[in-house]
């Protein structure tokens, strides 16, 4: 079986992890969100792409839900104390990662190829794409003005109400994005947030279009529980510029888009406009994860 993920870092990660439990990994395409990436230290960072290569290689921190477990933080220590860049939280073992990659980048290697590498150096079966190669920038406008998502997201924790979300940069869909979305079984949105991790992939344009025209079934994942996020900012996005959190104001989000939304038995029965599957969508371990894949695979 084929299947296409379009998906953020966490939530999407979480969920990445147990779809390659449930089906051969061989079949899968991650597509991933790179709206975020930032340089930090001279580094090239890409924390969605970091967050699903690491949760597929099992090197992941369960518990902080990004990063490598075990990690240390000595070298920011150091950039502290000698008063350089360190709001960025970049811990020792996840340096060697932005080494390797920021090195090839500057070497004029696109981002999907050293994406590519570096799973395949970790033993990943999975396919991991970024959105695109091009420059892609998600923008948060707020009452206290228009940051960079990360300055919004980590340095100013993301306090400010959002009023918008802007994509800056023309960009095209990486190699093989539009191969995996063309010849998918099944697409499937994980339950990553919707403004800020899945609408800077779908702000490429033929990206949105192959999901628009697509000839298979399209499968999103609600990130919300019980109208909470698990995690983020996500409910207080939806609730600011959808007006609300429920199921109806998730799909919503992906107008045209999506056949069918897996929602969270807390949440609302109201109408939906696309088909709805009710189940615990919380992924406490990789069964619950596998689990949730298999009944998103099951709606497609
Ligand atoms: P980010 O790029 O690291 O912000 O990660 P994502 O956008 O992929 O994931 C963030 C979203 O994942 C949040 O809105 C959470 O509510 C959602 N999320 C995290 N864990 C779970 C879970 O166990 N179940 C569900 N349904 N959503 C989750
Ligand atoms: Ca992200």
């Amino acid at each position: 079986m084929k299947v296409a993920l379009l998906s953020g870092g966490v939530g999407g990660a979480r969920f990445a992890r147990g779809l390659v439990d449930a089906v051969d990994p061989a079949g899968v395409t991650v597509i991933g969100n790179v709206g975020d990436d930032l340089d930090v230290l001279g580094l090239a960072v890409s924390p969605d792409l970091d967050s699903i290569i690491y949760a597929l290689a099992g090197l992941h921190d369960e518990e902080r839900g990004w990063g490598r477990s075990g990690e240390t933080w000595e070298a920011l220590a150091t950039v502290s104390s000698l008063g350089g860049e360190d709001w960025f939280r970049l811990g020792d073992r996840d340096l060697g990662l932005h080494l390797v990659r920021t090195q090839a980048l500057r070497a004029g290697e696109p981002l999907s190829a050293v994406t590519a590498r570096l799973a395949r150096a970790l033993a990943i079966v999975a396919a991991i794409v970024p959105a695109t190669d091009d420059r892609l920038r998600t923008w948060i406008d707020t009452p206290a003005g228009s940051f960079p998502f990360q300055e919004w997201f980590v340095a100013r924790c993301h306090r400010d109400e959002v009023d918008g979300v802007r994509f800056e940069g023309v960009a095209r869909p990486a190699p093989g994005v539009l191969e995996a979305l063309g010849g998918a079984d099944a697409i499937l949105i994980a339950p990553s947030n919707p403004y800020v991790s899945i609408w800077p992939i779908l702000a490429v344009e033929e990206i949105r279009a192959a999901l628009a025209t697509r000839g298979v079934p399209c499968v999103a994942v609600s990130p919300l529980v019980g109208g909470r996020a698990v995690k983020g900012p996500a409910d207080r996005m939806l609730a600011r510029m959808a007006g609300g959190t429920t199921p109806a104001h998730v799909a919503g989000c992906y107008g045209g888009l999506i056949d069918a939304l897996v929602v969270d038995e807390t949440d609302g029965t109201g109408p939906l406009a696309v088909r709805r599957i009710v189940t615990q969508t919380l992924m406490t371990d990789l069964d619950a994860s596998r689990r949730l894949a298999e009944i998103a695979l099951g709606a497609a």
